[in-house]
């Protein structure tokens, strides 16, 4: 169910919210080996789906009253957990509002749960978190993506309307194109991160999961803006998203990336997004190959300057201040390491660790310093693709879904399969996944569409024209 339809249902009284929430949590209980929720409060949805209903019968609903969301659990929600997927967090609970957060219940969305994550977002797979791994709607033996498995799943699996995630290297669009649902990462700066829990705090941005383009607009008009509590937050304006969608893509400069399909790319992925661009084509849109020559570069720089914020941002969980602490420790020393050991999982500790060696005295330069210069020439690349044309179509991953365990015990090969969406974060630009097809297994295809800074309202138009022109089919 999309939120637009929904909206209409409820203003003509063809059901009751209440009713309607019911019917989610209801899904959420049925579907519960998916583990796609690390933390969900019934009674309280009840309540305020109750509230809501009233709200709407006397005129006085907000903008997006009648939406069920699920939010990732690394964004912070008032007396609430805030787990981030990871026992060092188990039992924190947040004392303030996440600013998207504060926005979408001051237009009436209903926040239905906390979803399942990889561990402080770092992840591809979902088989990170203290919470245990989720799995995909479409095939439980395979992984949803990571890190925003849970609010992938919850989308997929009919358990929310629309989710939160967030995408440092790929986090919303991958699991995006694993289970078949749209996922919008803004362009840097568009979304306040004020209470979105750090992980790299020059890539991370927050963005909507949702059924279909138009909900992703809604959702994005509501979550946007600059906010003076995070001075990263851009002072731009922000458009009426959902007004352009108008269906019209004729003379459009559409550029295909040519280091984006050399091999490693799937060949069911290959023809499903040949597929795509043939419809763009024929409806009267441009298509040119440009190049983006820094682009086998990108995992290296990403994993590198990622790390090494990550390695600082993640200092400040050292059991004294929140979280977890480690019992009869003997020292300062011993509480700080005991707390951090027994807290953070191994992908968490492997990547404090990577971050910590690229940013010591003697391998700055050959390491942190390296990737940024990296981090420059990849946005120029894409400053130069742009001159050409007014977005990139890319295949949002290099395979659909993997099994379950197929790469944990391989993490490169893990962050491997970032390799599409990783560069888009590098350059702070937006970029949009949807499905756009299947494969013979009947596994979801997503396809990538890359804006111009601040040129959101592109992707989804183009995204939404795709949404209506492409005759879904499974393939069984
Ligand atoms: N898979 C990438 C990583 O593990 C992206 C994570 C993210 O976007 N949060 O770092």
């Amino acid at each position: 169910m999309n939120f637009k339809n929904v909206r209409l249902k409820l203003e003509n009284k063809e059901t009751s919210f209440e009713n309607l929430v019911k019917q989610y949590l209801d899904k959420i209980e049925k579907g519960v080996q998916l583990n796609a929720f690390i933390f969900v409060d019934k009674e309280a949805a009840l309540i305020k789906a109750a509230e809501i209903d009233k709200k709407l019968e006397n005129g006085t609903a907000g903008k997006l009253a009648g939406l069920v969301l699920a939010v990732k659990d690394n964004m912070a929600i008032k007396d609430s957990q805030v787990t981030c997927g990871s026992k060092i967090l188990e039992n924190f609970v947040s004392p303030y509002n996440a600013t998207a957060i504060e926005k979408l219940l001051a237009e009436d969305a209903l926040i239905i749960g906390k979803t399942n994550m990889d561990e402080f977002a770092m992840g591809s797979s979902n088989e990170n978190s203290y919470f245990g791994p989720v799995k995909n709607p479409v095939d439980n033996s395979r992984v949803p993506g990571g890190s925003s498995g849970g609010s992938c799943t919850a989308v997929a699996a009919e358990m929310a309307m629309a989710a939160l995630g967030s995408d440092t290297g790929g986090s919303i669009r991958q699991p995006a194109s694993f289970c078949g649902v749209v996922g919008l990462k803004p362009t840097y700066g568009r979304v306040s991160r004020y209470g979105l829990v750090a992980f790299a705090s020059s890539f991370d941005q927050i963005g909507p999961i949702t059924n279909t383009v138009y909900d992703a607009a809604i959702l994005l008009e509501v979550i946007a803006g600059h906010d003076k509590r995070d001075s990263t937050s851009a002072p731009v304006t922000v458009p009426k998203f959902s007004k352009a969608l108008d269906g019209n893509i004729k003379g459009l400069k559409i550029g295909l990336p040519k280091e984006y399909f050399s091999e490693g790319l799937d060949s069911e992925i290959r023809e499903s997004i040949e597929n795509t661009i043939k419809i763009l084509e024929e409806n009267g849109a441009e298509i040119l190959e440009v190049s983006l020559p820094n682009t086998e570069y990108g995992i290296a720089a990403y994993y590198i300057l990622t790390t090494a914020e990550a390695s600082s941002n993640l200092s400040r969980y050292d059991g004294a201040r929140y979280g977890y602490r480690a019992e009869n420790v003997e020292s300062l020393e011993d509480m700080y390491v005991r707390s951090r050991s027994e807290g953070f999982g191994n992908e968490v500790k492997r990547r404090i660790m990577l971050g910590t060696y690229v940013l010591s005295s003697g391998y700055y330069d050959a390491y942190y310093r390296k990737g940024q210069q990296v981090r420059t020439l990849i946005k120029n690349d894409f400053e130069e693709a742009f001159k050409q044309c007014d977005c990139l179509i890319t295949p949002t991953t290099p395979s659909t879904a993997f099994k379950m365990d197929e790469k944990t015990d391989d993490p490169l090969a893990m962050y491997l399969s970032d390799v599409y969406t990783v560069s888009v974060n590098l350059a702070g630009l937006p970029g949009m996944s949807l499905p756009c097809g299947f494969d013979s297994n009947n596994l979801p295809i997503g396809v990538q569409i890359i804006g111009k800074q601040f040129d959101e309202e592109m992707i989804l138009r183009v995204g939404d024209f795709l949404e209506k022109n492409l005759a879904l089919k499974t393939t069984g």
